[in-house]
């Protein structure tokens, strides 16, 4: 027999599909989300939800209230696309030169008004309060650290989080439910190296900031091969390195820059002081001077155990367990970890890529599309975990 909670969003199916592509033509960067949002307030509204919206500039957030103020459950479904050229050639492929829902957020609003729209509907059911957030500017933009400051975890506080992302590393009917670090912690930091300069001929009148540089970035790959505990995980990256001008010039300075990701808080502050110290150690023995910036972005999108269980029994029911892995690891980083690193929650990826039809193009590629039948196994999933937590009877359970 098939999940009931299927049943219901396999009948949404078109209508998802509907508002996916009406998203996927008219793409919206990040915090300029004005016609999504406006979308979705109104359509919120029109489901019954107490809405607030301009949250974050352009975020949407919608109240349902059940029979008693608790649990708080809050559902989070982000809206912005990607300043991309699309190079499909559907008939839903972006309108908006130059900007392209290459992530998938598209079908992340979709399936949140699909969410919004069952939930409205076992509204006599509801014993909790569902609070469904949709956020601007996660690409890269930290919409929900800006949600999170204008108060999107307050009146009320949610006890539970969730969320979840279409992935194309997975074939559409697979699901992948990991329970702890999921997604890394990304910083990044800037270095200048600043020495003396002078001519290239008389090297013994300079400070060589250049070959100070150059056993800077050899000496950083042992964070990762000698410091960090090898079960462990971690990234140093130097992304950028400019110096000089003239073949018999040393310059003066060089600047360089770079990433660092990690999953478990420990070992990022075993490499943020050991990045600190090479850096600095290197650059003393060269005579260099240094001035090191490291700058946060996102912290580690960690899934907390016991709701990531939960999650997981609902995959199982939607999909089947031989469809749902529990493994999925990325360095990639994503700012649902704002809101989870306040409230336990579970971050799960719904499969999405078909070879077969061509859809398995990589996230942020001109190309990218996903398997849009996945659309109602999202919205069963969330639906199944959400009934687990504020709904009366999980039905035909
Ligand atoms: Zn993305
Ligand atoms: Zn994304």
């Amino acid at each position: 027999m098939p999940d009931q909670y299927l049943t219901d969003a396999q009948a949404l199916r078109q209508q998802l599909i509907d508002w996916r592509r009406d998203f996927h033509r008219h793409p919206e960067l990040g915090f300029q989300e004005h016609r999504s949002a406006g979308i979705i307030s109104g359509r919120l509204r029109a489901l019954g939800y107490r809405v607030q919206t301009g949250i974050a500039k352009t975020g949407v957030v919608g109240l349902m209230e059940g029979k008693q103020p608790d649990p708080v459950v809050m559902a989070r479904f982000d809206m912005d696309a990607l300043p991309i050229t699309e190079e499909n050639e559907t008939d839903y492929a972006s309108q908006n030169p130059g900007v392209m829902h290459a992530c998938g957020h598209d079908g992340h609003m979709a399936m949140g008004l699909g969410v919004a729209t069952l939930m409205a509907q076992r509204r006599d059911e509801l014993w909790g309060t569902f609070k469904i957030v949709f956020q601007p500017g996660e690409e890269g933009m930290n919409g929900a650290e800006l949600m999170v400051s204008e108060g999107v975890l307050k009146n009320p506080r949610p006890d539970v989080f969730l969320a979840t992302h279409v992935w194309n590393n997975k074939p559409a009917g697979t699901v992948d439910v990991t329970p702890g670090a999921v997604m890394a912690a990304a910083e990044k930091w800037d270095c200048v190296v600043q020495g003396k300069g002078g001519h290239g001929a008389a090297p013994e009148q300079t400070t060589d900031p250049i070959v100070a540089t150059a056993q800077i970035v050899t000496a950083l790959q042992t964070i990762v091969s000698r410091n960090v505990d090898p079960l462990e995980t971690a990234v140093v990256s130097v992304g950028s390195l400019h110096g000089g001008d003239a073949f018999n010039v040393i310059p003066p300075q060089v600047e360089l820059n770079g990433t660092i990701r990690t999953f478990n808080p420990q070992i990022r502050e075993l490499v943020l002081r050991r990045m600190g110290e090479i850096i600095e150690g290197v650059a003393r023995a060269c005579g260099a001077q240094i001035d090191l910036k490291i700058t946060p972005l996102t912290p580690a999108v960690v899934n907390d155990v016991e709701t990531a269980g939960v999650v997981r029994a609902a995959a199982e029911a939607v999909v089947g367990a031989e469809n749902v892995t529990t493994d999925e690891r990325t360095m990639g980083s994503e700012d649902a970890a704002f809101f989870m690193r306040e409230v336990p929650g579970c971050y799960f990826f719904l499969g999405s890529a078909n070879p077969e039809r061509g859809l398995d193009a990589p996230h942020h590629n001109p190309r990218f599309d996903f398997d849009e039948a996945v659309l109602p196994i999202g919205v069963a999933i969330l639906m199944r975990t959400l009934a687990h937590y504020l709904l009366d009877s999980k039905a035909a359970e």
